[in-house]
């Protein structure tokens, strides 16, 4: 499978159908849903009725903390805070204010979407454990305020909230209340899906990966976390809006734990990831909810409703040991064994394999775009007296540099030596204990990566931070975040695909510079580390950085791919490109780079051009300890590189 020329995606099909092409699968699967929806009310008992209305209404809190545990990986257990507080809202709304049923109900998501962002600006900062443990407490304050709260009818709720009238007919039954449901469900879906599938949704999953990789590239993490948490609790208060619609009453079971934890369970069963399986998940536990009432009285005598949280915690626990992928899993198993779908042909998956040095073909074949702006031999990157503290450790010492623009600055030293450290301050990684750092004139220093990134400051790592959830292009595609606009609503909206093919292609192209087409498709967590690390550069130039900060770029590499890499970091200085270079292969840098900075115990012991940091004794000595043999043998390697 090649992509020498321009992908097939961007050809010249009609826009209706190109639109079904992308979207097929959505459109089939709503289309099914819909109909299974129409015909439910004519073919199933009140019971199953029942059991299908509850179904669609949980799905939209599931759909939600599916964006926000599958797409984002923040773990939340206060699902049921936020469809209590659109339950409550809408039905105060209702009872209490007379409002009209679609005002009532846009308030009632508003109300659950304004106090996720309350609580979100600082919880959103946590990551982990710590906020699944905040998002529990919260959903204990949620159900002990309204017990409590003479507003929300303390332990009685609110009744008579009266069904809705649509275009003068009233809602008034079952197959009726289905109907006025599922429309809302759909678009929900749809939109969770196009979010899944857009710029911001990549983002979200990059970030689920690798949080230091996605800022790098310009993700702001927090304020996209920040927004699913706020899309996530609005889907939980519609849910909650048409629960109350449903039950006619909103009492405090509507905020208790068992329900987050059997929407939870509603994600985790039907796949954490997929959209779809929130909705599969939504009616399986309705169902299983359904039989265990039955089935747990049976085998525990006088067992009462707590009794069926101890069904989902089995039912969670055993989803999480035999089939962590859940319902999605399942299907796409079974999928791939059917014999009309979809499969790679045999044998393609790293299908390149590198020549051996002498057959390599080190011309580059397309180079990738470079951003200049500063004139070449320019101040680019300044560093004053940077410096980093780890308590009685200091592992870099009053760094000064300056970094001319056009130029490559390789940046060595022992093990230890700070180097790594130094990147890290620089790319905002790491906050320096003093100094500054300043990139095209603006001081980075101290602030999120995202920040260095959106000025045009790209980094690679030392270990490597590969998106293992995507393939190898979509690996670079999310390099070309910081090219791209569109954001969650955007994207939501599936309004970006013009902006998406092109960068799309655009990251092929970057592929092809490396030789990496014939992997683009492979997942990025099968490709070899030497390979991973190449693809690390793809991504990071397809941000068309103007400083590209590369953090052991050569480590792993063949000698044949130490050669293209080489070659490439030429090209793109000759194009424009500022480059900072930490290796440990000081002949490759001393043959690349323009100057050369000497690390040493976190100390700048020596800068200047290669032939002078080459001769220089205090470098030696740091390299070779005081062996005086081994140093002069070190430098004969050296001068034979030169
Ligand atoms: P290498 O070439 O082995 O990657 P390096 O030059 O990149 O090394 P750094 O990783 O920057 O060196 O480390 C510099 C010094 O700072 C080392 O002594 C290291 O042990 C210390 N150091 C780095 N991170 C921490 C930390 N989080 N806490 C304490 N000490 C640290």
């Amino acid at each position: 499978m090649t992509h020498a020329t321009t992908p097939a995606f961007v050809g010249t099909r009609s826009t209706g159908a190109r639109f079904w092409a992308n979207n097929k699968a959505t459109l089939i699967g709503c289309g099914i849903l819909v109909a299974l929806m129409i015909v439910v009310p004519f073919t199933a008992s009140s019971s199953v009725m029942n059991i299908v209305v509850f179904a669609m209404i949980f799905a939209l809190p599931a759909i939600g903390l599916n964006l926000l545990m599958g797409l984002a990986g923040q773990v939340s257990l206060g699902q049921a805070a936020f469809f209590a507080i659109g339950a409550y809202t809408h039905a105060i709304m209702l009872t209490k204010l007379d409002l009209p049923g679609p005002v009532a109900a846009t308030i009632g998501v508003l109300a659950a979407m304004l106090v996720a962002l309350l609580v979100g600006l600082p919880l959103m900062r946590l990551r982990g454990h710590y906020l699944a443990l905040a998002t529990l407490g919260l959903g204990f304050i949620v159900m002990i305020g309204v017990r409590e709260w003479d507003v929300t009818g303390r332990t009685t709720g609110i009744y008579g909230i009266s069904r809705p009238t649509v275009f003068g007919i009233p809602i008034d039954n079952s197959g009726f209340f289905l109907w006025f449901v599922t429309p809302f469900v759909v678009i929900g879906l749809i939109l969770a899906l196009n979010l899944t599938h857009s710029r911001a949704g990549r983002a979200l999953s990059a970030v689920n990966d690798s949080e230091l990789a996605a800022e790098s590239l310009g993700v702001n993490t927090y304020a996209l976390r920040l927004k699913v948490f706020v899309l996530s609790a609005g889907f939980a208060g519609l849910g909650g809006v048409f629960y109350a619609y449903q039950v006619a009453i909103v009492s405090p079971t509507t905020a208790e734990f068992h329900l987050s934890v059997s929407i939870l369970l509603m994600v985790v069963i039907g796949g954490l990831g997929s959209v779809w399986g929130a909705v599969a998940g939504a009616f399986l536990v309705q169902f299983l909810g359904e039989g265990m009432r039955d089935v747990i009285p049976a085998i525990f005598p006088g067992a009462t409703g707590e009794v069926q949280l101890l069904g989902y915690g089995i039912v969670l626990i055993l989803v999480i040991l035999l089939l962590p992928g859940g319902l999605y899993q399942a299907a796409t198993t079974l999928w791939h064994k059917l014999p009309f779908a979809g499969k790679r042909p045999p044998g393609d998956a790293h299908a390149h394999t590198p020549g051996s040095a002498s057959e390599l073909d080190t011309t580059i074949p397309q180079l990738p775009l470079v951003s200049t702006p500063v004139a070449a031999g320019e101040p680019i990157l300044v560093i004053e007296g940077l410096t980093k503290r780890y308590g009685g450790v200091v592992a870099v010492n009053d760094v000064s540099l300056t970094v001319p623009a056009g130029s490559i600055l390789g940046l060595i030293g022992p093990n230890g030596a700070g180097k790594t450290t130094c990147f890290n301050m620089i790319s905002g990684a790491l906050t320096p204990s003093a100094g500054t750092v300043t990139f095209l004139g603006q001081v980075i220093s101290g602030r999120k990566p995202h920040v260095a990134a959106a000025h045009g400051l790209t980094r690679t790592f030392q270990n490597l931070q590969v998106f293992t959830s995507t393939d190898v292009v979509g690996n670079v595609y999310m390099g070309r975040y910081r090219k791209g606009r569109a954001g969650v609503l955007r994207g939501m909206l599936g309004l970006q695909s013009a902006e998406q093919s092109g960068h799309r292609a655009a990251s092929y192209e970057i592929l092809q510079s490396m030789r990496l087409t014939d992997a683009a498709d492979d997942s990025a967590s099968d490709l070899s580390f030497g390979k991973q690390r190449i693809m690390e550069v793809c991504r990071a130039l397809a941000a068309e950085p103007a400083l590209l900060l590369l953090d052991e770029p050569m480590a792993g590499l063949s000698g044949a791919e130490r050669e293209v890499m080489a070659e490439l970091l030429r090209r793109l200085r000759t194009a424009g490109l500022t480059i900072v270079l930490v290796e440990h292969d000081v002949a490759q840098v001393m043959s690349l780079a323009d100057h050369v900075a000497v690390l040493d115990d976190g100390v700048l012991i020596a800068h200047g051009d290669p032939e002078s940091v080459r001769n220089d004794p205090a470098v030696v000595v740091a390299y070779l300890g005081t062996d005086l043999d081994e140093a002069e043998a070190e430098l004969t390697e050296l001068e034979e590189h030169a």
